[in-house]
């Protein structure tokens, strides 16, 4: 029997009542206190105290934050990140226990509290069997996106390939009241996955157009429009990204090996958002640089600041959610690494923009009335240059010569041609039919698993039927994709990369363009920050090995609502006892 299959099935019969039921009963309470009438005056009174819970719980991500930039640099912020240090609960040893360190199973999985052999996001995109084409986790053929302030959009985007309720989908139908569901970000993987389903206003960036969007699942809401339209993004075009702090304050070489900037920009900061001819025309270079620059950060918090004035979070009693995914530090990575000014710089100006945002939350929420967790989706590898120059063994896993050495293994063999229908990441998808028949061909599996195993790079091969079992192994590469791995998605065979080999596509004999990236089951990738600070949290320094799974489990015991699954636990001993005056922000 396959698990991942049965798994799946039975989830998505839970979600089908789940949705099913949540619509009706959503839309029939909505600004109405159910049933209370009917109690005795003394539940009524039991009801009322027993239903404590913070007014606003906001999640805060960033996108490719490595756990260490805390470590390293703390010292460099005065405001909302350096508050979140000082008087939230840290947890130090906080990992993706899984293969697949990419954006949108790593927002899947804070969302939902389950891993990706649970909720099914096994990748940013996967090779589609039946449709012969990749997909990307959200694409959505039975929805329309919408755009704000007037502008086109394309495509259409949903939660519907997440076998998994977001805890936002469970507070909303389990809180019987008119909870609202907030969720923003540059990308479409990140706010889908946070807001799920039932979400009420879900906005993301298009870069090719410069345009916010949604879909027709969440619809056009008044308050964004309205801010998109009085605060274009190209009102950022001619500004220029200089460094923040004195030189002296940042931490390694200012102009770091290996870097790869987006058209337009030099290799060390000041940047300048000219697009990349400079001509005034905010163009799509433009756009590429306004997204790989604190500026977006900073307008995803602005966005965030209206979101919390449209919630009016301080005259209701039921909770709402706000979610902000912050995609600039992700893209700024990529380009410069993690060992550059770039990424110190953005964090410096994220710090202070958050220590705003904190205080709007002060102010229209109350302090102490909200809670606030904040983590990672994923880390990031150095950039392999740079670690081969202080002499330790690194590079690029080029999976275009993987596909390669794959074809010639068969070429003499009775194989389709091409026998690989897509190489995806980690991941070799085989033409149809092709694996089945190589299952039962020993002679033809041996020459290709020895034909990848030769690539510079590859530490170990996994056939499919290898990883879909978690409890069948101990060895903990081979658990970390079986933890990623979903049937029927998941690729035939699993390249794991050694450390410090990225995965990349580089053609042979071509320049590669610089930068680094993530995705691999080593701890660079897989470790994150995770704090939690306010209502209901104890502060503290917290040691022991957790995963950003355990987020969703956590806002929900806060919450007083039960998840129907989850592959993480309640972080207790960051919360305070209940029942003895819980507000605890300092
Ligand atoms: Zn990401």
């Amino acid at each position: 029997m396959n698990r991942g299959i049965e798994c799946g099935k039975y989830l998505r019969a839970v979600l089908a009542i789940a949705v099913l039921a949540s619509m009706p009963f959503g839309a029939a309470v909505r600004g109405q206190a159910p049933h209370r009438d009917a109690l005795p005056a003394a539940l009524q009174k039991t009801e009322v105290k027993a239903a404590k819970r913070p007014r606003l719980v906001v999640l805060l991500v960033v996108d490719q934050m490595r756990a260490d930039y805390v470590d390293k640099f703390a010292g460099q912020w005065h405001g909302g990140l350096k508050r979140l240090v000082e008087q939230g609960a840290w947890f130090h040893d906080a990992a993706y226990p899984y293969a697949a360190t990419e954006t949108c199973p790593g927002h899947a999985t804070i969302s939902t509290g389950a891993f990706p052999a649970t909720h099914g996001m096994v990748g940013n995109g996967w090779w589609d069997r039946d449709a012969g084409k990749m997909i990307t986790c959200t694409a959505d053929p039975k929805t329309k996106n919408l755009g704000y302030a007037g502008a086109t959009a394309s495509d259409g985007d949903s939660a519907w390939r997440m076998q998994v309720p977001a805890f936002a989908d469970e507070l909303k139908f389990q809180s019987g009241g008119p909870t609202k569901v907030v969720a923003l970000s540059l990308k479409a993987r990140a706010a889908i996955t946070m807001g799920g389903r039932t979400a009420d206003d879900v906005a993301w960036f298009e870069t090719s157009t410069g345009a916010w969007v949604t879909s027709d699942v969440y619809g056009v809401h008044p308050w964004v429009d309205e801010y998109v339209k009085s605060h274009p993004a190209k009102a950022d075009y001619g500004k220029t990204w200089t460094l923040t702090l004195p030189k002296t304050a940042y931490l390694y070489e200012e102009n770091a090996v290996g870097t790869g900037p987006p058209p337009g920009w030099e290799h060390t900061l000041p940047h300048p958002l000219r697009g990349k001819t400079g001509n005034g025309d905010p163009d799509k270079d433009f756009y590429t640089q306004w997204q790989t620059s604190p500026f977006a950060d900073s307008y995803l918090v602005k966005l965030g600041e209206a979101a919390v004035r449209s919630l009016h979070p301080a005259n209701g009693s039921e909770t709402d959610f706000l979610a902000i995914s912050f995609s600039s530090i992700d893209h700024i990575g990529h380009a410069f690494g993690p060992r550059s000014w770039e990424i110190q710089d953005a964090l410096v100006q994220l710090d202070r923009d958050l220590g705003d945002f904190f205080s709007v939350l002060d102010k229209e929420v109350g302090r102490g009335n909200y809670v606030v967790a904040f983590s990672g989706d994923h880390g990031v590898a150095p950039i392999p240059e740079d670690v081969t120059k202080a002499g330790g063994d690194a590079g690029w896993l080029n999976m275009a010569e993987v596909q390669t050495r794959i074809e010639s293994a068969l070429k003499p063999l009775n194989y389709p041609k091409p026998a690989v229908a897509k190489a995806a990441g980690d991941e070799i998808y085989f033409a149809k039919g092709v694996y089945d028949q190589l299952k039962g061909d020993p002679k033809a599996m041996a020459a290709v698993l020895d034909a990848i195993q030769n690539v510079p790079g590859v530490l170990r091969v996994y056939r499919a039927e290898e990883v879909d079992d978690p409890q069948a192994t101990e060895d903990p590469i081979r658990k970390a994709f079986a933890a990623s791995y979903f049937a029927g998605r998941s690729g035939d065979l699993l390249v794991a990369p050694k450390a410090y080999w990225p995965v990349g596509y580089a053609v042979p004999g071509k320049e590669r363009a610089g930068g680094t990236t993530h995705g691999t089951p080593y701890y660079y990738d897989q470790r994150v920050p995770l704090l939690l600070m306010g209502w209901g949290i104890r502060p503290g320094s917290y040691y022991r090995a957790v995963t950003p799974a355990d987020i969703a489990p956590t806002l929900a015991e806060l919450c007083g609502i039960t998840l129907a699954t989850r592959d993480g636990q309640v972080l207790a001993e960051a919360l305070q006892p209940k029942g003895n005056g819980i507000s605890t922000t300092r």
